[in-house]
């Protein structure tokens, strides 16, 4: 299952960008280490008790000091409503109640999502200050202080015990994602997948979030497309659609063991994609590139494998994964793309047995020998597949330090070469032995 979302929601300047560092702490360092847009920095995974959830500030959400700040406020809570599991509520108890913080309360309350209200600024665990929240009648609010951690912990066992349960995941299903910008005809994909408009088109406020996957059968195989009412729910929000689409994606990919990254043939291959493709990469999914749009592709017979070459160029580890060039509207090899899942699933289980790992290395070893580290040998003894799902191949050398990256490289393509691995992201381990 893909981790629950806990949005902060409140006025400018009550604490929730200190409370966010607060509670993501060292997690940050997951958050930080993304390039791109600095709303990504708005999002950040949290543990606590065994439980993982991905909090979320929405307050770099609306920046515009030109609307009203009821509106502002309005906007972030009905997206947060939309997206999220469990909402905070942060007031600042220095100020005490504020005139909209009734109002932010009652759209809370009609959502139906579970919120809790949070009384930040409590820098004094003895302060009373918070009492008059219970004014607002929204439960028992919960005094912290962002800026010193005061009851942090409190906090975090709250919030824990409202998410939704996250023992769902059905192991012998194949957990399928179709990532992707928005509009690149995902959800479009989806439905012609499943041969009908099966994805469950919901409102932003108030309802309920039933058939977040989608089980599908194909050839005897159980599939788990993830989060497609997510898909249906993006297309519908105008605001903030980039910065919740990338958190999407991140929990996309987790709950994933396939991804199926969709780009828009008639923009080509962007910087956003190829984001998103290495993070999928990265984390050790499959991961099938899927060209869709074709049919508004002015084209030759060479127009698709030009395609790929330009995205290779890029960035080489495409070459490794299928390229599918499809049209969710007139419905072009669509159904390619679940022959290919299916293919690319049993590539990323694939086990090679040892004594095969080490005929091909031998032979590589054979065609070219390690460069030698200065003043130090360099030999390769021997190498097994450790994992598979995704593969990783380990191989034990006197010197693992000093093998040149272009050498493993050089392994990487061989081994490819030898076994496909085709769509898995397959990793050479070098390690010690004597
Ligand atoms: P945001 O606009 O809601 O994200 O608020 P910020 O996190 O930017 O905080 C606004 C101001 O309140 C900053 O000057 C913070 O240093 C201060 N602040 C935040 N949390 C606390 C707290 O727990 N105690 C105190 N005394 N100040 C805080
Ligand atoms: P999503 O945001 O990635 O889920 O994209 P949608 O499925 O909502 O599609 C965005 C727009 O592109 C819609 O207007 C679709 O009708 C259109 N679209 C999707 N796939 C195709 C396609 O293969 N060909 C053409 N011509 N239009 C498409």
């Amino acid at each position: 299952m893909s981790l629950p979302v806990v949005a902060l929601v409140g006025r400018p300047n009550v604490g929730k960008s200190q409370l966010f560092n607060r509670l993501v702490g060292q997690h940050q360092a997951i958050v930080s280490e993304e390039a791109g847009t600095t709303r990504d920095r708005h999002f950040g995974r949290v543990e606590w008790n065994g439980r993982s959830f991905w909090l979320v500030d929405t307050g770099g959400l609306v920046e515009d000091s030109t609307v009203p700040m009821d509106v502002e406020i309005r906007k972030q809570v009905v997206q947060a409503i939309g997206e999220a599991d469990l909402l905070l509520f942060v007031a600042d108890a220095r100020v005490g109640v504020h005139p909209s913080d009734a109002r932010v309360v009652d759209l809370l309350r009609g959502s139906g999502k579970p919120f809790l209200l949070v009384a930040n600024k409590v820098d004094n665990p003895q302060s009373s200050d918070f009492y008059e929240f219970y004014r607002l009648n929204a439960g028992d609010p919960i005094p912290v202080s962002a800026a010193n951690g005061t009851n942090s912990g409190d906090l975090l066992d709250e919030i824990t015990q409202r998410l939704p349960d996250q023992d769902e995941a059905i192991p012998e299903a194949l957990r399928v994602a179709v990532i992707g910008r928005p509009n690149v005809g995902k959800s479009s994909f989806v439905n012609r997948l499943l041969g009908e408009e099966r994805l469950v088109v919901t409102d932003v406020a108030g309802t309920t979030r039933d058939s977040i996957d989608t089980p599908m059968r194909y050839h005897g195989r159980d599939l788990i497309f993830v989060d497609t009412a997510g898909l249906r729910r993006q297309s519908k929000i105008d605001d903030g659609v980039e910065f919740y689409s990338s958190l999407r994606t991140r929990r996309a990919i987790e709950g994933a063991d396939i991804c199926v990254l969709m780009i828009d043939a008639t923009l080509g291959l962007e910087n956003q994609d190829l984001k998103i493709a290495t993070l999928a990469w990265e984390a050790g999914r499959g991961l099938i590139m899927v060209v869709n749009k074709w049919d508004l592709k002015e084209k030759d017979g060479k127009t698709a494998d030009k395609f790929k070459k330009e995205a290779i160029e890029k960035v080489p580890y495409l070459a490794f994964v299928p390229w599918i060039f499809t049209s969710a509207l007139t419905g072009q090899r669509v159904t390619r793309v679940l022959e290919t899942i299916v293919e690319v699933e049993s590539e990323w289980r694939k086990r090679i047995p040892t004594s095969q790992v080490n005929e091909t290395l031998e032979s590589l070893v054979q065609r070219l020998q390690p460069p030698q580290a200065a003043g130090r040998e360099v030999r390769l003894l021997y190498g097994t597949q450790v994992t598979a799902a995704p593969p990783t191949i380990a191989i034990f050398g006197n010197n693992p330090d000093a093998v040149a990256e272009h050498y493993i490289r050089y392994l990487h393509n061989g081994f490819r070469a030898e076994y496909g691995f085709t769509g898995a992201p397959l990793r050479i381990v070098m390690r010690h032995k004597n």
